[in-house]
């Protein structure tokens, strides 16, 4: 890195804007919105600019159906698109912009006439495209009142000849010099112009037209940066910053808060095509910062490229290459011949390929030929594949995906990747390299499996991992579900907003929880034609109220403690002792000694009580809860079976379990097994079943069987729930093959998270750096579970319901800890202090958990 010039010495900020960012006029205004910013900064904004979106790819269609004399229709929808665009803008084609549009259509007619095209055409022609949107860019910003001045950017980027470059990368993947250009610093140095000029484009020595590589208008943006030794460099694109994996394919991925050069280069080199690779070394070279962000989203922001990345070992980003061919060279007795690997090598070189992974075996070769840098038609394979046949045996592979896991200290993190290495199990793996530099380690395997691959190791290695200065929000969070907004207007919380924000103002923090929303659960699960009781998990809410209702609808109640049952004694005296089932875990004796008392179903949940006090089973009838063997769940704490998990009697002690019963002389009526919370495939209960159900078999006194809970809740609006019906279809399946048996299911959260919000006031802001904090009236005293478990909860701001989230906050409550936080990179509109915001499905184990911590007292409840 060499540091020629201190910023304050050099005002210039280099902008890149891409081709969806020039290609509306929304994405325009906001462009004018920006450079106003920088100008107002005392900047000198240079704009470097693609091509409008897909004009690119026109041109070069244009090439070829110019051949074939074809080429009208192309060069209409070429020429259309410009003048929409500047109808949009509300700007006239300049006579320049009409000018090209004639010459295009003279040299498609040429090429028809000569039937072909050289490199060096195909650069004029495509560098058309950056050449024509820079003119509709310059007018619109002129008509903004900017100072414009528009450039050809081939007078000031020229290209270096390269060693053993062909006629091919020569035109059309040229590199420039980018040493600090004084001159160029003198002709744009007038304070408050802006400069635009295109991306992509360079000249030759002969003055001839060059491009820099399909998206190579960020190298022009790094290169200008250099030359400028701007004070940054900016590019302006459709996505907020680099991302853990592209968030379009995967929505989970993290936004990459900060990177070191290195990082992003390894990112960029290995498939994330927001950054083109070469635009990383002249930036890093003079240390100059780089910064990617969103056009549409201009507030959000980006990500942050310095020589200061994370040091620790982590991983960052899961990146996919794809229609990668691999060669494999069987070098039978030739491997240890002197001059073999050099022979092969220069074979490729002939061909003018080169070469990305290698790696070699006993016995064969095996590289991979990356089409970013390769045109690998027929022709050039066959031709390849009959030299290299020469000094031994080829197979093509193809086409393959490279998936690579890139990070910082990859190998001191590998022994934590072993969940996500087993999904190769059931892949065939070609390849595997691991970078020299430490940074990138990357696996070779049928395309066809490479989405599925990034998605399920993004799962494992990035997407839970706790925010820190690199890891970001997600996609998701910051832009919804992509392609739906989220409409809240049937949620019971819109539709009772007024009623809500009347509570939230007086109290400062409370749990509401909406009746009809209650009744509604209730209701839709008694409706189930599978299912002969519903035991509400009180748990997770014993509201009075919400017992009352419960019990109208006709539900039972499931109760872990003496206190709970005595609770739901006192609240409904009058209730059948039937309807209530008491199922701790490890409660002391006599707990079990006064619950059986009161004639409610007790369930065992281990062997103990029956081993050292079978004096109080005798002639009762138990439940016993059974540990399945798996669990599931949203989370590692909240799965119930298993052998991490303290709950139930496993199956391997199910012969002991029999004679202890029988020596108690007491009865199995009921089985009972609980697998975790937050399930949202039927298909539990449908094996939580058939193990239940084999084991009456053995407890032929057993009538019933409890599936438990679990019913999955969607954390996130817009996301899907249990589907009832197939839950519904899944309980008569068991039903069938027990007839006899009464299935009951236990649900707790389900049946009141989504009913129930906390509301909290906002009681001041503060913006530490580029952290903004947004504190509410209560925190972790009231909802423990973001805290506790991670947990998610969607947070919006009541008060301000309809206007635009473009702030990323973190909302935190008043607790001295800092696990205090409510939600972390929340997109909220601008909040204000005493704006009301709403924290949703708290119904459940929301006030239940809550503690009086630091003597803060946790939100009043109300039932509306
Ligand atoms: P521009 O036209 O602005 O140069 P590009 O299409 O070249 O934009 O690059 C932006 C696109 O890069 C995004 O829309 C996204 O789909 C894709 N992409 C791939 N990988 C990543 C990643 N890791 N982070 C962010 N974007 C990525
Ligand atoms: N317009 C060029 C391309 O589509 C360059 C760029 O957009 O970066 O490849
Ligand atoms: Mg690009």
């Amino acid at each position: 890195m060499t540091a020629v010039s201190t910023p304050a010495a050099s005002p210039w900020v280099v902008l890149k804007f891409g081709g969806t960012s020039v290609s509306s006029v929304a994405n325009w205004s906001n462009v004018a919105l920006v450079l106003r910013a920088r100008l107002a900064e005392g900047l000198r904004p240079v704009v470097v600019h693609s091509a409008l979106s897909g004009i690119t790819d026109r041109l070069e269609q244009l090439l070829t159906l110019a051949l074939s004399g074809e080429w009208q229709p192309v060069m209409d929808q070429i020429e259309q698109r410009h003048r929409d665009l500047a109808r949009d803008l509300g700007v006239v084609p300049t006579p320049d912009l009409e000018e090209q549009f004639r010459r295009l259509r003279q040299i498609a007619s040429g090429i028809a006439l000569v039937g072909e095209v050289s490199e060096r055409l195909r650069a004029r022609v495509m560098a058309q495209g950056e050449l024509m949107a820079t003119r509709l860019g310059a007018a619109y910003l002129a008509s903004q009142g900017l100072n414009v001045q528009w450039v050809d950017a081939r007078t000031a980027l020229k290209a270096e000849s390269r060693r053993n470059a062909n006629l091919r990368s020569t035109y059309l993947s040229a590199t420039c010099a980018f040493e600090p250009d004084l001159q160029l610093q003198q002709r744009w140095s007038a304070p408050g112009t802006v400069w635009i000029t295109q991306g992509f484009i360079a000249s030759d020595d002969a003055g001839d037209t060059v491009l820099l590589g399909r998206g190579g208008s960020d190298t022009s943006g790094s290169y200008f940066a250099a030359k400028l030794q701007a004070r940054r460099l900016e590019i302006w694109t459709d996505v907020p910053g680099m991302f853990s994996a592209n968030p379009r394919a995967v929505p989970t991925a993290r936004l990459l808060c900060a990177l070191e050069y290195d990082e992003a280069q390894e990112i960029a080199s290995s498939g994330a095509k927001v950054l083109h690779p070469r635009c990383i070394m002249p930036v890093k070279h003079y240390g100059i910062p780089l910064y990617v962000y969103a056009t549409q989203t201009p507030n959000l922001e980006g990500t942050v490229i310095t020589t200061h990345g994370g040091t620790a070992a982590q991983v960052k980003a899961v990146t996919i290459k794809k229609n990668i061919t691999l060669l494999s060279m069987e070098t039978v007795g030739m491997w240890h011949s002197v001059g073999f690997l050099a022979d092969a090598f220069a074979v490729f070189k002939e061909h003018g390929l080169s070469i990305d992974l290698v790696s070699t075996s006993e016995t064969s070769v095996t590289v991979s030929l990356d089409p970013a840098a390769n045109t690998l038609d027929k022709a050039t394979l066959d031709g390849l594949i009959a030299d290299l046949a020469k000094l031994c045996r080829v197979q093509v592979i193809g086409p393959c995906a490279a998936v690579s896991l890139v990070g910082r200290n990859i190998r001191a993190i590998l022994h934590r990747l072993g969940d996500a290495l087993e999904l190769f199990e059931e892949q065939k793996i070609y390849l595997v390299t691991q970078a020299a530099n430490d940074l990138n380690i990357t696996f070779v395997i049928d395309e066809a499996q490479g989405d599925r691959l990034v998605s399920r190791l993004h799962e494992i290695a990035i997407r839970k991992m706790t925010a820190d200065r690199v890891l970001g929000p997600t996609w998701e969070e910051l832009y919804g579900s992509p392609g739906q907004a989220i409409d809240t207007s049937k949620q019971w919380w819109h539709v009772r907003r007024d009623a809500l924000l009347a509570l939230g103002r007086e109290h400062g923090a409370a749990f509401v929880y909406d009746r009809a929303s209650l009744e509604e659960k209730a209701k839709s699960l008694q409706a189930l034609s599978g299912i002969d009781g519903v035991f509400y998990a009180l748990k997770a809410n014993w509201h009075p109220e919400i017992l009352k209702l419960f019990h109208a609808h006709g539900l039972g109640f499931e109760c872990v403690s003496q206190g709970e049952v005595q609770h739901v004694l006192n609240t409904l005296p009058t209730i059948d002792r039937k309807q209530i089932l008491f199922t701790p875990n490890f409660t002391p004796r006599d707990e079990y000694a006064w619950a059986l008392e009161q004639g409610v179903w007790v369930t065992l949940d281990n062997l103990h009580p029956l081993q050292h006090w079978p004096e109080l089973f005798k002639g009762r009838d138990v439940f016993v809860r059974i540990d399945t063997g798996y669990g599931r769940g949203h989370h590692d704490k909240v799965r119930t079976a298993g052998v991490h998990s303290k709950f139930g009697v496993p199956l391997f002690e199910m012969d002991e379990l029999q004679r202890l019963v029988n020596a108690a002389g007491a009865r199995v009526v009921g089985l009972h097994a609980h697998t975790g919370s937050g399930v949202f495939t039927v298909d539990n209960w449908t094996s939580v079943g058939e193990t239940l159900g084999a084991l009456t078999q053995r407890f032929n006194e057993v009538h019933t069987i409890d599936l438990g809970g679990g019913l999955g809740v969607p954390e996130r609006l817009g996301q899907p729930g249990v589907v009832l019906s197939e839950f519904d279809a899944a309980l008569l399946q068991i039903k069938q093959a027990h007839p006899h048996i009464n299935l009951w299911i236990e649900p707790g959260r389900y049946l009141v998270a989504e009913a129930g919000v906390l509301l909290a006031s906002v009681t001041q802001l503060k913006g530490k750096g580029e952290v903004q904090y947004v504190g509410v009236a209560t925190g972790m005293n009231s909802l423990i579970r973001p805290a506790l478990y991670g947990a998610h909860h969607e947070i919006l701001n009541l008060t301000r319901i309809d206007e635009p989230a473009t702030e990323v906050v973190n909302v935190v409550g008043p607790i001295c800890e800092s696990g205090d936080q409510l939600g972390l990179d929340r997109l909220l509109p601008p909040t204000q202090a005493g704006d009301v915001l709403l924290i949703a499905t708290a119904g459940a184990y929301g006030r239940a958990m809550s503690s009086t911590y630091n003597l803060r007292e946790p939100a009043k409840e109300f039932v509306i």
